[in-house]
């Protein structure tokens, strides 16, 4: 017998009917005609079975579908999702473009570019989530590809979660306060650190969000226009945070153009389902941040130099690499 059923999505509800024996991967085709979700963006919240999400090759029947039930979903039509991970006033940049490592990039217009971080220091509201903490150093971190691989697709976001991040903020949240700063809207970071156990975690707390709308665009002779995470942002808004004291992590070396001394530049976690059992970099890095947690001036450190510093400082105190 046919169950009828509604679907409940972004404030408007869907009639379906469905057959007991359709797999749920019938369920989310029917679903993608009348909404225009790809199957890999829904999320059926109360669609479970005991008491975890249903998977696709499972049977409607084995689900405990009742008539006229409602099925709640969270998911994005992907050209919803590509406005929200395009910046809409940076159109014309490649995303994953990034610049040469060797080349050192001379930038025109200085003025121009700090009196945009002035405004930005003025008018953008970071989205606060806990108090920073006096004495504390400041980690800044994006998200795709440091964090968490956007690209692939998967039923849980932990499934695309960087291996060792609670365990990686854990440790840093010991000697820095945290910032998230991705070039994407703020909405989807919310959600993003929401689905990952970031936002709410018992081991460690986040200072604050910041999203593209922090950003400026500078005009470098080699690469024409690059959209770039300027930390004088932060430095401006808070003046316990310097170059001395700040550290930012990014798999793209354009997005610390305006201080390139201060960011270290991570090797970016794509192809999460090959890489998922052997990546270790936030774990290596975690030994890194507290390593030179106890330095006053992080101005002297070439973070480039990364892992040579941490297998020295490690065999001077007679430790082994973990
Ligand atoms: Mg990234």
């Amino acid at each position: 017998m046919a169950l009828s059923v509604k679907l409940k999505w972004s404030g408007s509800l869907y009639d379906l009917e469905v057959d007991p024996g359709m797999k749920v991967s019938d369920l989310k085709e029917m679903v993608k005609e009348k909404t225009g979700v790809l199957p890999q963006r829904q999320k059926l919240l109360n669609l479970k079975h005991k008491g975890k999400p249903a998977g696709d090759e499972m049977k409607l029947e084995e689900l405990k579908l009742k008539q006229k039930m409602t099925i709640m979903m969270m998911g994005t039509r992907e050209e919803n999702l590509e406005d929200v991970l395009v910046p809409p006033d940076v159109g014309e940049i490649i995303d994953d473009f990034d610049i040469d490592d060797e080349v050192e990039i001379k930038l025109h217009n200085r003025s121009e570019h700090l009196a945009k971080i002035e405004r930005r220091v003025r008018e953008y509201e970071v989205k606060k989530l806990n108090d920073p903490r006096p004495g504390k150093k400041l980690l800044v971190l994006d998200v795709d590809y440091t964090l968490f691989d956007h690209r692939s697709n998967a039923e849980r976001a932990e499934e695309l979660m960087r291996p060792y991040l609670h365990e990686f903020l854990s440790v840093a949240y010991v000697n820095y306060d945290i910032v998230i700063w991705s070039a994407t809207s703020m909405k989807w970071i919310e959600v993003k650190m929401q689905e990952l156990g970031v936002t709410n975690n018992p081991n460690y707390k986040i200072a604050f969000f910041m999203d593209h709308a922090a950003m400026i665009t500078v005009h470098t002779p080699e690469y024409g226009v690059v959209n770039t995470k300027p930390l004088g942002v932060i430095w401006g808004k808070y003046d316990f945070y310097s170059a001395k004291n700040t550290i930012m992590f990014d798999d793209l070396r354009r997005n610390f153009l305006m201080n390139p001394q201060t960011g270290l530049k991570i090797r970016p976690f794509k192809l999460a389902h090959l890489y998922r059992s052997t990546d270790d970099e936030l774990k290596k890095l975690s030994t890194y941040l507290t390593l030179i947690s106890s330095l006053d001036d992080f101005t002297t450190l070439e973070h480039r130099k990364w892992e040579r510093y941490v297998r020295k400082r490690l065999e001077e105190q007679g430790k082994e690499e973990t």
